[in-house]
């Protein structure tokens, strides 16, 4: 279906189930964005990215409070952003996120950007975060989509079971049905993403309690199966990304101290996969060698 011929925003009626129903999350609470402003939606996108909810909340809460400004965490060193980074999985973002900072602070004056394109030249900034912050924390009008958001349009909209790969008519889609004022649309772009992560669930749709029952192509289709082309999530278990992630957290444990090369993992039971985790950090900017040392990054 193309974007055009998408059903009119009033046909997906969020906006008074997202008042009643959304998660009291902390990044949507008043005293959040008046403490953080525009940096706490940022960090909160850049966290949220591939690590859950749950497991996002306490490290966010505890990176604000140590560098509550882009300006305070650009002075800080890349050492203490990893360490601060703990086990949110890929880490690299800890380090995206402090160029983006020194970015905001040398070419914003501290100040996060709200125009998607200036967003876009951040570090670590993709199209839907650039879009996220520009809607979340200033109330501005754009589509908005994840993965969620592409899962409900894919049934309450195109009467599929899944979404298809990833494509640009996902936002021509999403932008289609946004409603015409700034704060609705901002409020139906949360709440199509609320919906997907907690009613319209990739496995098991709750449609009895669904909103958007009534009008919802792919129950008014027959529930459908259609082809599910989602990348499937590569095993963690004996994976490079475990091998990574546990150089790192040998050398978080070390630090400030370095540890000799011979005393990572030394029982590892993939000694090229260590050494290949090894180099891989090093090339990533997380670890530092110096000679027979690594540490993190100075
Ligand atoms: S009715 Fe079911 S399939 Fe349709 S949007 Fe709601 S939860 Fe998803």
């Amino acid at each position: 279906m193309s974007p055009s011929s998408s059903a009119p925003a009033e046909s997906l009626p969020l906006g008074e189930w997202y008042r009643s129903a959304a998660r009291d999350l902390p990044w949507r609470r008043a005293d959040f964005r008046r403490d953080f402003g525009a940096w706490g939606t940022l960090v909160s996108e850049f966290m949220l990215q591939q690590t859950p909810v749950n497991r996002v909340i306490p490290h966010l809460d505890a990176w604000l409070a140590r560098w509550p400004t882009p300006r305070a965490l650009a002075a800080a060193s890349p050492a203490d952003v990893v360490q601060q980074w703990a086990n949110l999985g890929y880490p690299r973002r800890a380090l995206w996120l402090h160029r983006a900072a020194k970015e905001i602070t040398e070419r914003h004056a501290g100040v996060v950007p709200r125009d998607v394109e200036a967003l876009l030249q951040l570090s670590g900034i993709g199209d839907y975060t650039a879009r996220a912050v520009a809607v979340f924390a200033y109330g501005d009008r754009h589509p908005v989509v994840d993965t969620n958001t592409r899962r409900v349009i894919a049934r309450a909209v195109l009467g599929q079971a899944q979404p298809g790969p990833p494509s640009r008519h996902d936002l021509e889609r999403m932008d289609a049905l946004l409603p015409d004022s700034d704060h609705e649309s901002a409020v139906f772009n949360a709440a199509a993403m609320e919906l997907g992560a907690t009613v319209c669930v990739a496995r098991a749709p709750r449609c009895e309690i669904c909103p958007l029952l009534e009008t919802c192509a792919w129950v008014a289709a027959g529930r459908p199966e259609t082809e599910d082309t989602r990348r499937r999530q590569a095993t963690f278990e004996g994976s490079d990304r475990q091998a990574r992630g546990a150089v790192l957290r040998t050398l978080r444990n070390a630090a400030p101290d370095s540890v000799p090369l011979v005393g990572v993992l030394p029982d590892w039971p993939d000694p090229l996969q260590r050494d290949r985790a090894i180099d891989s950090l090093i090339g990533d900017g997380l670890a530092e060698a110096d000679g027979e040392l690594l540490s993190l990054p100075r």
